[in-house]
């Protein structure tokens, strides 16, 4: 039984963030990723537990609290690039290893809570992303219980700047569900060679790059959990990717709808207002079905990790959350650029849309093609990827 935050507590937490989230962004204005990066972690974001509200209202379980905080960081105009590296961390790494580390392994990663230290999620390779088992990185075990490193990452949010990348390796050359193993790696010593920044279209606020671990020794304490449970581990972080990362785009598309309600209000031609043309209505009636869609979906799925639900228990709900809020958002998308005419194409109109972004969600966390392939097969059809 999952219990949902009250809608009025979810509103103030997301006020909260947006307020506190307007002023780090107007002082690091024209800054970099790290330094707009501490000016928003600062407010608490990347803490493990979710700090009380000077009110004392909190009340918010720490996964809803973590989520109203991105989406009031993003109502209140973080560039969509730096919502989604934060919500990657916090809900892609920080919460489903949030029980797997020993509170000195936890400690020897540094300062994650205050921004200092950055994490990355390291799959992905050159040969491909969606089939992990066919992966070519590998640790192998030494005799002092460690492991050495090789092999290349590719694809990378954050490689080019983070400082810790949880890696995936096999330790096994078999195609079997035990072959993977899952690592922390420092990424700043000299065996790590990351690649100059990729020039994506997408997300274009945060970096995406490779890393090469040209034979990297790793202590034992380097291992999470234990060797061959890496596709066990990737099983919970992507469920948690699937159920939470798109929270990401729940800010921008808040502040999307009221821009655009507001042009259609002002905007005048063929003698009346733009908004009183029925079409123009439906068009934004869609977008507000399409957010709130969006946030009873992912704001259930935070719900039900709050009470306690494991990762691989929601799985099928969390693949269908990514499928819907991923298209979801590209159709909004869609609408306002619509809308917005000729400034949607153009920077500083103060309406233009970023379609790239919101389709790229139909490729991370597992495209949306496969996942729908899995959700056919636990429907029962005989349905291979
Ligand atoms: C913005 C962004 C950020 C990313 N950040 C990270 C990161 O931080 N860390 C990381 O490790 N990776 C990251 N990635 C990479 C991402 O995880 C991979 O792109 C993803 O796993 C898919 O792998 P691929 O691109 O090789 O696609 P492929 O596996 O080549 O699939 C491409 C398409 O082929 C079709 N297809 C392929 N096989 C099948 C099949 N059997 N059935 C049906 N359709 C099929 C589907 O349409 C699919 O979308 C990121 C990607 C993006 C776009």
């Amino acid at each position: 039984m999952t219990t949902r935050a009250s809608a009025s507590a979810v509103e103030d937490a997301v006020a909260r963030a947006a307020e506190s989230a307007r002023s780090a962004l107007s002082l690091t204005a024209g800054g970099d990723f790290r330094t707009r990066w501490r000016a928003l972690v600062a407010q608490g974001l990347l803490d493990e537990a979710p700090r009380p509200s000077a009110d004392g209202s909190g009340g918010l379980g720490p996964v809803t609290a973590a989520l109203a905080t991105i989406e009031g960081i993003g109502l209140a105009g973080a560039p969509a690039g730096l919502c989604y590296a934060l919500a990657s961390q916090r809900f892609g790494i920080q919460f489903p290893l949030r029980s797997m580390l020993s509170e000195q392994v936890r400690r020897s990663l540094g300062d994650v809570a205050s921004g200092d230290v950055l994490l990355c999620h390291a799959l992905t390779e050159e040969g491909g992303g969606s089939d992990p088992l066919s992966m070519s990185t590998s640790a192998e075990r030494q005799e002092d219980g460690g492991y050495l490193l090789t092999g290349m990452k590719s694809f990378v949010t954050a490689a080019p700047i983070a400082d810790i990348g949880l890696v995936f390796a096999r330790t096994s050359a078999d195609r079997t569900p035990f072959a993977l193993s899952a690592f922390l790696v420092d990424l700043r010593v000299p065996e790590v060679k990351r690649s100059e920044p990729f020039r994506k279209t997408a997300l274009t606020e945060v970096p995406m790059g490779s890393l090469t671990f040209g034979g990297v020794r790793l202590t034992p304490d380097r291992l999470v959990g234990h060797e061959g449970s890496g596709l066990a581990l990737l099983t919970a972080t992507t469920a948690w990717e699937r159920a939470m990362l798109l929270s990401y785009a729940l800010g921008p598309m808040r502040r999307v709808l009221d821009r655009t309600v507001d042009w259609c209000r002002s905007r005048e031609h063929f003698g009346r207002r733009m908004g009183s043309s029925h079409l123009v209505a439906a068009r934004v009636a869609d977008m507000a079905l399409a957010l709130h869609r969006s946030r009873e979906l992912v704001y259930g799925m935070a719900a039900r990790l709050d009470a306690g639900e494991r990762p691989r228990q929601l799985a099928a709900d969390a693949a269908l959350t990514k499928i819907s809020v991923a298209e979801d958002y590209v159709m909004f998308t869609k609408q306002a650029a619509m809308l917005g005419g000729v400034r949607s194409f153009v920077e500083d109109s103060g309406l233009c849309a970023d379609l790239i972004s919101p389709m790229a969600a139909s490729t991370y966390a597992g495209p949306n093609d496969l996942l729908r392939v899995t959700v056919a097969r636990e429907l029962g059809l005989p349905v291979e990827n």
